[in-house]
């Protein structure tokens, strides 16, 4: 089952119209909410966030948080979702191809739909490689919006090089990766991008924060370079579905001795412990 427009239907049901907003222009936003034993994973925060890239785009949301919320709790039901994800996304809804926002507002388009997903046990364990790509994103990537080719594409060229992940930079500077925040512990602090407008907020991102000042593990949101991430004792990724991911490898030269570090299990020990 999907949601479709507030309504739950089968695939066949849902009929997008040629003059989405979404299709043409990537003109939407969209959140992945994590499910474990049924149950969704910071649900509040991710609503928020929605409602907030919304705003940004000028694109009022066509049910209340409240209502999305039941619905989300509904088809994780209606599909018997134990362990994955929802995808919800909304459109600004269909009107002939124009560039400026249609005055007054089509109605939106609203679609979600479940993935069974396990947790990814084993890489969380050994760690994954990554790679350096220039971040040619534009300067709100605060926004979770639909236009995500140039994520796409930093994601294919890991793919290509066999790594999980692609590292993005500007100018050396490190932003966040294709599609999760990145952290790294330098001399016993972690540090990470300001959540400014060249990263997304990742909620996950805002968990290992919080969970590091639960460890005394001190926290400097600030931005580092290429060069220090490669010194750096260790480097992980956050992401609702990589969860808390070592970084072992970056283009293909080893951090420190090229294995998970004590700093990223204890954060990822925490991080279970606060499962459902
Ligand atoms: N940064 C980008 C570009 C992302 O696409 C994502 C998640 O998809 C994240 C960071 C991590 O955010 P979250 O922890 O909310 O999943």
């Amino acid at each position: 089952m999907l949601l479709f427009n507030g309504a739950f239907v089968n695939e066949k049901s849902v009929s997008i119209s040629y003059q989405d907003r979404g299709f043409h222009f990537g003109d939407g936003v969209y959140e992945v909410f994590r499910v474990y034993d049924h149950q969704v994973y910071e649900m509040e925060a991710h609503l928020q966030r929605l409602e907030q890239s919304a705003k940004a785009i000028q694109l009022s949301l066509p049910y209340s948080l409240k209502q999305l919320d039941g619905m989300v709790d509904r088809l994780i039901r209606f599909n018997r979702l134990q362990n994955g994800t929802v995808y919800l996304q909304v459109t600004r809804g269909a009107a002939p191809r124009n560039h400026p926002f249609p005055s007054p507002q089509p109605k939106p388009t609203l679609l979600g739909f479940t993935s069974r997903l396990e947790r990814p046990l084993e890489k969380l364990k050994k760690g994954v490689q990554a790679i350096t790509v220039p971040d040619i994103r534009w300067l709100r990537c605060d926004i979770k919006s639909l236009n995500l080719l140039p994520n796409t594409m930093a994601k294919q060229q890991a793919k290509e090089q066999e790594a999980e992940e692609a590292i993005q930079h500007r100018d050396g500077i490190v932003t966040e990766c294709s599609a999760s925040n990145i952290m790294m512990i330098q001399n016993g602090t972690l540090r990470t991008h300001p959540a400014n407008h060249l990263i997304l907020p990742g909620i996950t991102r805002a968990v290992a924060l919080r969970l590091a000042q639960e460890l005394n593990i001190p926290v400097s949101e600030t931005a580092f370079t290429l060069e220090e991430m490669m010194q750096a004792d260790e480097v992980f990724l956050t992401g609702t579905t990589v969860e808390i991911m070592p970084v072992t490898h970056i283009d293909g030269k080893p951090i420190r001795d090229g294995k998970t570090g004590p700093q990223t299990q204890l954060l990822q020990q925490a991080f279970e412990k606060n499962l459902p």
